[in-house]
């Protein structure tokens, strides 16, 4: 059955990638295999050269499994193409080589990993890269003019769920013939669209939300064919395409990704507006509360405002952490977006590496625990935290 755009997004995500299976499976078959057979050295050729969709060999990503789940994942995006990574991190890699050898722009905070990267690796290679922090954003449109290939914008971020404008951005980068790619995987397809606020390209760590069961590692590049191409090259040489039994699992995932989401926003929802009052916390950040200082933007651009949430406590470091230690339902694991409530505490976790000064600078504090709301009853998980912070 292939899918049509008009088509709502809790549609697209039962139904496209998914093909008519002769025999009438409802879902396409898992090919394990690492390359595939031709009748005759004209056809490999046709498959080589692209003239055919033929499938060729797994790690160039030609593989009925692959292409099967990258339909679905286009479809999560309304894009024209997607293509399927066995990480986030691999996606966001192969995003930089490919588009950001002319410099990268980040503006706001963002996951560890990729602040490493930017900071790290990519120099390293001669590629020159900046930060921006939401307060700067006065300087974007001067190092705009200086020219960069992409502007990289992670929204909401990660720990303090600052929400940032990606029409506004978009219309700020284009003005200067610069692309826009947005790593959406806090908000999910289904509570942000970065592609119809303009942006050029939107990456997910689908080892989160879209996996969903935290039982998979994988990640995806959501966008135009015309600027996949140059990122499909980079995934090619790189090696960084996923496995064929990642791909059917992350598929399955994706077709209940509408019910979770929905239900874990409802949940964030109301575990954060029961942690806004407690005495024994500071500061709740959640795009969903009215005082919020992102809640404005956030409702304007969101269809919902996702299941993160970060508390800051009334107390120190240590603090901190045995309540993280005394929660009973939330497991202390550094991911997120799982069927399982999770929570962290930055510092020692996702933000470890950038040290006190940077903290500051970045409004991260010491006393923050971030919780990622699984589909627990909300009821039991407000129950949890109340006991945790109590004791
Ligand atoms: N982007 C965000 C917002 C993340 O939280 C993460 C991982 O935590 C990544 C990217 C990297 O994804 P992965 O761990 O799948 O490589």
């Amino acid at each position: 059955m292939t899918d049509r755009p008009s088509r709502h997004l809790a549609t697209r995500c039962v139904h496209a990638g998914e093909g008519d299976d002769p025999h009438g499976s409802p879902h396409p078959p898992l090919y394990t295999a690492t390359t595939f057979g031709f009748p005759d050295t004209d056809a490999v050729l046709d498959a080589v050269e692209g003239r055919s969709d033929a499938s060729l060999y797994t790690r160039y990503g030609m593989s009925p499994t692959i292409r099967a789940l990258e339909a679905k994942l286009a479809g999560l995006e309304d894009a024209e193409a997607a293509l399927a990574f066995a990480s986030g991190m691999a996606a966001e890699t192969a995003l930089f080589l490919a588009h950001g050898r002319d410099g990268v722009i980040c503006v706001g905070d963002a996951y560890g990993g990729t602040l490493e990267l930017l900071a790290d690796y990519l120099p390293a290679l001669g590629v020159l890269t900046h930060f921006l922090l939401g307060d700067e954003l006065d300087r974007l449109d001067g190092l705009l003019a200086e020219g960069a290939g992409l502007v990289f914008v992670e929204t909401p971020t990660n720990p303090a769920l600052e929400v940032f404008d990606i029409a506004a951005l978009a219309e700020r980068a284009h003005a200067h013939g610069t692309l826009l790619a947005v790593d959406s995987t806090f908000a999910t397809p289904v509570n942000q669209q970065p592609l119809a606020l303009g942006a050029d390209l939107v990456v997910h760590s689908a080892t989160k939300y879209l996996g969903g069961h935290s039982d998979l590692t994988a990640g995806a590049l959501m966008g135009p064919a015309a600027l996949l191409e140059p990122i499909w090259g980079w995934r090619k040489a790189l090696g960084s395409a996923p496995d064929p039994r990642t791909c059917d699992l992350l598929a399955r995932s994706l077709r209940t990704l509408v019910v979770r989401v929905r239900q874990q926003n409802t949940g964030a929802q109301t575990v954060a507006e029961a942690m806004a009052g407690h005495p024994r916390v500071r500061r709740v950040l959640y795009p969903g509360l009215a005082e919020f200082p992102g809640h404005g933007l956030a409702a304007r651009q969101m269809a919902g405002f996702g299941g993160m949430l970060t508390l800051e406590l009334a107390t120190d470091r240590a603090g901190a952490a045995s309540v993280a230690e005394r929660l009973a339902l939330f497991a202390l694991a550094p991911s997120l977006g799982g069927v399982e409530s999770l929570v962290t505490q930055p510092v020692t976790t996702t933000h470890h590496g950038l040290g006190p000064e940077e903290w500051a600078r970045r409004g991260i504090a010491e006393s923050m625990l971030r919780l990622s709301i699984g589909l627990e009853e909300p009821a039991d998980l407000v129950a949890d935290l109340e006991r945790a912070l109590e004791a």
